[in-house]
């Protein structure tokens, strides 16, 4: 379990929240993991699930039936998922979408989806990876044409997150081709709209339970009251957006670090080689320490970024370096826990191996970390 006794982050309504998600992973989520992984998707219905407990879009205003909550519940959410091991892509939803609706949508358009994100109803993806561009987002190929009151979109996209269950769709589109970055807007696209197909439900080599997929727009026809926020400003709210994305992964990279790490203790404090425990050597208890400081300094800057960004003063320099920073750690904390599993940490039915699979992509999705290195350059 993780220990939050020295957090700084959270208050005591923070760990009461705390409780309740996880007694909803050990109802609803623990004992599925298995088929999920297996299946590569999780039931429909925990979406509905969590949403009845509380767990979806904490930060929703009251006013679209959220509970107008900070963004540490959020991050308990995504720490006690992350170090359950379980890979539902409320998140998604949770850190990404709904902000999305909440900051640019319309009256209309937060008044009809907002409830429904809460409640689980609808599960959502954001589209803005294409086959032929993810780091490089301005050279993306998809348009959304105006025609009358209407935007037709054409175009495919790749890797998406929720691509199977999304009931809808930013798709991230040239509204004007010409003009790049200027150019580019966020549709809103139903998933039952005529043209619009899911493609294959992705294999990848971890996190397996989160359905990743192509996705299709062959000339669909959304009304233009689907345009999020100001036509052409899509890039502007993509920028703004991403710190929270990048600290949402962040968050997550460091709890699963710990899990890993915890794995690593119990598993090295039973296994016996030469007479003693693997703990007992102390090349074993050299490499745990490094590993524990890491995560104490890991934990203090976690609790760092979520206080700046309560207080909005995250920058997105500081969220790209916490994904940096988290993620390349996590993947170093993971390697390290496999390690010292010996045989055992390549065998899957030691959590150990499914942390390792599950963990490498944190590395390369919401932005690789060359791109973090980049935007923390910049700002230089
Ligand atoms: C499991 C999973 C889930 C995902 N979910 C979503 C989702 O929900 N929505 C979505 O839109 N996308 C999603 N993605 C896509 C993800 O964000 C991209 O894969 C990622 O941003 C990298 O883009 P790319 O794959 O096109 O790699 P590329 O951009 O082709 O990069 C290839 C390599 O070149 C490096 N590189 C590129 N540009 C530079 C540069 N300027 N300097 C140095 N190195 C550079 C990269 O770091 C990388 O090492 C997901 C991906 C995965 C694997």
């Amino acid at each position: 379990m993780l220990n939050i006794a020295s957090r700084t982050a959270y208050g005591s309504d923070h760990d009461q929240f705390r409780e309740q998600v996880r007694k909803f992973l050990g109802r609803e989520v623990n004992p599925h993991a298995d088929r999920w992984e297996a299946d590569g998707i999780t039931d429909r219905a925990v979406w509905r699930l969590g949403g009845a407990a509380g767990l979806l879009c904490p930060t929703v205003p009251e006013a679209y039936g959220g509970l107008g909550l900070d963004f540490g519940y959020n991050a308990v959410v995504d720490e006690e998922f992350a170090y359950a091991g379980a890979t539902v892509g409320f998140s998604l939803q949770s850190d990404i979408v709904a902000d999305y609706l909440v900051f640019y949508g319309s009256e209309e358009q937060k008044q009809h989806w907002l409830p429904k994100l809460v409640s689980g109803d609808v599960v959502t993806a954001i589209a803005m990876t294409e086959p032929g561009a993810g780091s490089d987002l301005q050279g993306i190929k998809t348009t959304a044409r105006r025609d009358g009151n209407h935007y037709v979109v054409k175009g495919s996209k790749t890797y998406i997150t929720n691509g199977q269950h999304a009931d809808l769709i930013i798709v991230v589109a040239k509204t004007d081709p010409e003009r790049g970055a200027k150019g580019t807007s966020l549709i809103l696209v139903e998933a039952d709209r005529e043209g619009f197909a899911r493609g294959r439900n992705l294999d990848k080599i971890g996190q397996n339970a989160a359905d990743t997929s192509e996705l299709f727009f062959d000339d669909v026809r959304v009304p233009i009251t689907n345009c999020l926020g100001e036509e052409n400003k899509g890039f502007l709210y993509l920028m703004s957006q991403l710190p929270q994305e990048r600290l949402s992964i962040a968050v997550g990279a460091q709890a699963a670090a710990q899990r890993a790490f915890d794995a690593a203790v119990a598993f090295t404090k039973e296994r016996r080689a030469f007479g003693k425990t693997v703990f007992d050597f102390q090349a074993t208890r050299f490499t745990l320490a490094e590993l524990a400081t890491q995560l104490q300094v890991g934990w203090a800057h976690i609790d760092w970024c979520l206080a700046r960004h309560m207080k909005k003063e995250l920058t997105a320099s500081e969220g790209s370096a916490a994904k940096l920073w988290h993620t390349e750690m996590q993947w170093n904390v993971v390697d390290t826990a496999l390690q010292l599993h010996g045989g055992a940490g390549y065998m899957n039915e030691y959590p150990i191996a499914r942390m390792w699979r599950d963990a490498r992509v944190q590395r390369i999705y919401g932005g690789t970390s060359e791109i973090m290195k980049e935007v923390v350059g910049r700002a230089i």
